[in-house]
């Protein structure tokens, strides 16, 4: 397959996976037969996620139930990319997790100590909050009284919600707001639209001209201008043509209908 005059320029390619890659349990159309092709033009593709709820697994198994292969080192979650800051920053030192089971693995893998369910919770040094469907108010006190001793406030995001089956239900952002009003304290953020993430996944991809492509223009297209690399946004999620018109900077460099238009033109890929 031929790939499109816009793309072709490119060594690396970061996709975003919800709204751009899959929407849901479906691949968006097209989606599997472009990231075969750039692939087969020799292009390297790292995918990146704001969602901290699952582990790098979880998301590889998903893209090859779509007809994408991948491996763990393809995948960066905001999970991983909390993780190489931690390491890089705070090893050794202790931590409160708000998050799921793979959250506290990634704290953990950072070289922290992880004080869930431990007496010393309270006083631990870090603070982290990512997204969980399980969260206690003894949750929010052990983080506010944390980070009232001193302890630092980490987060993989600000987002309000997620989608789901029933609509949309609090997201990372939610849980922190209540970290944050009680206990006075301003988190550090590691996902879209802060460039951790993106930087994470340009770790990986090396030397190279990279194109991002995500469906969101505050969350994709504004990591992408603090990475300092190009973004390309699909409307196959929550923007729509009018709002990409629309928007201020930074602006995107292409805007297409799906990644499939963006990677492979007019030529047909169903
Ligand atoms: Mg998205």
């Amino acid at each position: 397959m031929v790939l499109s005059e816009r793309v072709e320029p490119y060594d690396h390619f970061v996709l975003d996976l919800d709204g751009c890659v899959w929407v849901g349990d479906e691949a968006t159309a097209g989606a599997a037969q472009a990231i075969g092709a750039l692939r087969g033009a020799g292009k390297r593709i790292v995918f990146v996620t704001n969602d901290p709820r699952r582990a790098t697994e979880d998301y590889v198994a998903k893209l090859w139930s779509l007809g994408v292969r991948a491996s763990v080192d393809d995948v960066v979650t905001v999970g991983g990319a909390t993780q190489r800051l931690l390491h890089e920053t705070r090893s050794g030192s202790t931590a409160f997790v708000i998050g799921t089971e793979s959250m506290r693995r990634h704290v953990a893998d950072a070289g922290l100590r992880v004080l869930n369910g431990t007496d010393l919770a309270a006083g631990a040094q870090v603070v982290v909050v990512a997204g969980t469907d399980h969260l206690g108010l003894d949750d929010l006190r052990i983080a506010t009284l944390a980070l009232r001793r001193g302890g630092d406030l980490v987060a993989t995001s600000r987002d309000p919600t997620y989608p789901s089956a029933d609509g949309l239900v609090p997201g990372t952002g939610a849980l922190l707001a209540a970290v944050e009003y009680a206990s006075g304290v301003t988190a550090t953020i590691v996902g879209k639209p802060e460039p951790e993430l993106f930087a994470t996944a340009l770790d990986r991809l090396g030397e190279g001209r990279t194109l991002a492509v995500g469906d969101s223009i505050d969350a994709d297209v504004a990591a992408a201008a603090k990475a300092g690399v190009d973004a390309a946004l699909v409307l196959t999620g929550g923007t729509t043509a009018e709002e990409a018109e629309e928007a201020g900077e930074p602006r995107p460099l292409y805007v297409a209908d799906s990644l499939a238009e963006l990677v492979l033109g007019g030529a047909p890929y169903s």
